[in-house]
């Protein structure tokens, strides 16, 4: 019976942010509520819960609500040992309790039964035990990997390395016809999908019971071709941007890519995908012309504004639980080149130019998107000088107009005399490295919030939660602008991006420590800003399980529903970010 941990869940609503700050009793059942939403998304039910941890900050105020814990339990017929922990903080001012659990991962006949209803992890029948995955070897010309397999440990590793995803098996397709092979014998055993490209997206599954799951892994399902005549990119599973932007550079067009050269077009698209070019032409999804999926009955099928429309309309910022895309075909800009680079300044000149850039945002025009962030880096030799052991601000991006117009538009920045100053016409295959996203498997955690605005109160409390005085451990903390053309409603499941401001904090997580430390500064991050927080969520930089919910308007969530319904209706496919 294989042992699993539920960390810690707060009292906090869609946002992360806290609810019921003087309610201790509302707080813990809060607490409680998203503890069995995550058990859920592990696919086990309270029933399965062995041991409860309460982290508390007062533990007289917890005596006084245990009851109504006690009592919840009793109710569902369980009584797991309570573990009851007194800490200093914990990660919000006025949060008084957060409640983790271990949980059993094989459950009772009745347990089963439960999980029927509520669990994105709960599967078809159940026919036997893990050796259910044996019927999948010898598929994909022997790139099925089960559990003890050479070829196993290297198949299953994410981008998000530290993500030790263990499924029931990992196939490695090349083709559309491989990719359908596995979903119908992955059914006929009883076993759910994951689709992965690169892992980028992996971290939701840090937790989560994929003893019986097949993970399907695209990365070596690639291909890219370019229709210049109809500025028109198609490309295939599991590609990575940068191999995009390339080829579509060599007709002087360009991509709605991200920051990051290696993160996959399928994952990043069908969150929503927020680009350099975003501002001024909205979301990588909302460029979308067709997609081409195997659905969980294993049926290849091509959506379309024309053809199974409310699947096209899923796919555009839905996620990936409609089926597993072997195709995407999209529109290219005729962009050959762009005003781009960075500006960088020492910490200590963190708050003049954190204020002169919020002031600048409210006044530039759709045709310039930037990010800015204070970074702090650890002296590594691999890092070059002027970032190893710095503490840093820098401000990036890409203005869409010509030399003259964006040396104007900046100005105001250059006027704070950067140390460093790259902006300068660059080819649009330059864009996707600006940021410096590290490449290849890196460990991190990170939390982020959208928020409605950034005045100079919410630039305070940024520097105090995240300036170079704060103690904070983490590497980013990160502020893209938002608004132009992605606050612009489109006829797509991810309609907008609610804010004007996205913040992101991020951590490197090389060791368990460093990712609880990152994890709480972090939240503590997400947490400082609460008061300008949009309420939304954008699930492409939501590396924690969250309500998924939160990420969609009411309409587009039941819409969206509805969708899954109908393609899969026995939740075989498992998302990060499940609908
Ligand atoms: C360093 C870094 C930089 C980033 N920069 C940006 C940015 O600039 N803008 C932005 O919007 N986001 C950005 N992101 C977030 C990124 O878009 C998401 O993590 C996204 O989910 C990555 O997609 P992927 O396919 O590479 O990752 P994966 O982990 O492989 O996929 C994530 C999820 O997407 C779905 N999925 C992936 N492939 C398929 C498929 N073929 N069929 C069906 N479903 C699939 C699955 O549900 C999967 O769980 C960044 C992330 C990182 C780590």
């Amino acid at each position: 019976m294989a042992e699993i941990r539920i960390g810690i869940q707060r009292p906090v609503g869609a946002d992360g942010l806290l609810l019921h700050e003087d309610d201790h009793v509302a707080q813990l059942v809060l607490a409680v509520e998203n503890l069995e939403q995550a058990l859920a998304g592990a696919g086990l039910s309270i029933a399965a819960v062995a041991a409860i941890d309460v982290h508390t900050t007062d533990r007289g105020l917890f005596d006084d609500a245990a009851e109504v814990l006690t009592q919840h339990l009793a109710e569902q017929g369980v009584r797991p040992a309570i573990v009851v922990r007194e800490v200093s903080w914990l990660g919000q001012a006025g949060m008084t309790v957060a409640v983790g659990a271990t949980a059993h991962a094989a459950e009772t006949e009745s347990h089963k039964e439960e999980q029927k209803m509520t669990s994105e992890l709960t599967d078809a029948p159940r026919r036997s035990d893990s050796s259910d995955a044996e019927a999948l070897r010898g598929l994909c010309d022997g790139r099925v990997h089960l559990p003890g397999d050479p070829g196993y440990d290297q198949a299953r590793t994410p981008w998000a390395v530290q993500v030790d995803q263990r499924p029931a098996a990992v196939a490695v397709p090349h083709s559309a016809q491989e990719v359908a092979e596995v979903v119908r014998a992955a059914a006929a055993a009883g076993l759910r999908i994951a689709p992965q490209s690169s892992g980028h997206g992996a971290s939701p599954f840090a937790r989560a019971d994929l003893s019986r799951v097949v993970l399907v892994r695209l990365h070596e399902f690639t291909g890219v071709s370019i229709d210049p005549e109809l500025r028109l990119a198609r490309v295939l599973g599991g590609t990575l941007w940068q191999t995009v932007v390339e080829a579509a550079a060599g007709h002087g067009l360009a991509a709605l890519h991200g920051s990051s050269p290696d993160v996959a077009v399928a994952g990043y698209t069908l969150g929503g995908g927020l680009s350099w070019y975003g501002r001024q032409h909205g979301l990588a999804a909302h460029h979308l012309r067709a997609v081409e999926l195997v659905l969980a009955d294993g049926r290849l099928v091509r959506a379309d504004a024309e053809h199974e429309a409310d699947l096209f309309w899923a796919v555009k910022g839905g996620g990936g639980s409609f089926g597993i895309v072997t195709a995407l075909e999209f529109d290219l800009l005729p962009i050959p080149d762009a005003y781009a680079g960075m500006l960088l300044w020492p910490a200590e000149r963190a708050a003049e130019v954190v204020h002169r850039w919020s002031d600048w945002t409210r006044s530039v025009p759709d045709a310039v998107s930037t990010a800015l962030r204070l970074m702090s880096f650890p002296p590594l030799p691999e890092l070059p000088p002027f970032l190893s052991g710095r503490k840093l601000v820098v401000i990036d991006g890409a203005v869409l107009a010509s030399d003259e117009q964006a040396s104007e538009l900046l100005a105001p920045l250059r006027a704070l005399n950067p140390e460093m100053d790259t902006f300068a016409r660059l080819p649009a295959a330059g864009l996707t490295r600006i940021h410096m996203d590290p490449e290849g498997p890196t460990p991190s955690v990170s939390n982020s919030v959208l928020l409605d605005d950034l005045p100079a109160a919410a630039i305070e409390t940024l520097l105090a939660v995240a300036g170079p005085e704060s103690g904070s451990s983490v590497l980013a903390a990160e502020i893209r602008h938002l608004g132009g053309a992605v606050g612009r409603p489109a006829d797509a499941a991810l309609e907008r991006l609610q804010g004007e401001y996205l913040a992101f904090f991020l951590a490197i997580a090389a060791t368990p420590e460093m990712a609880m430390q990152g994890q709480a500064d972090a939240d503590r991050g997400v947490a400082g800003l609460a008061p300008w927080a949009s309420g939304a969520r954008y699930l492409n930089f939501d590396d924690n399980v969250v309500k998924t919910s939160a990420g969609y308007t009411p309409d587009a969530w039941r819409r969206l529903q509805t969708v899954r319904e109908a393609v899969d209706p026995d939740r075989r496919l498992l998302a990060n970010h499940a609908v």
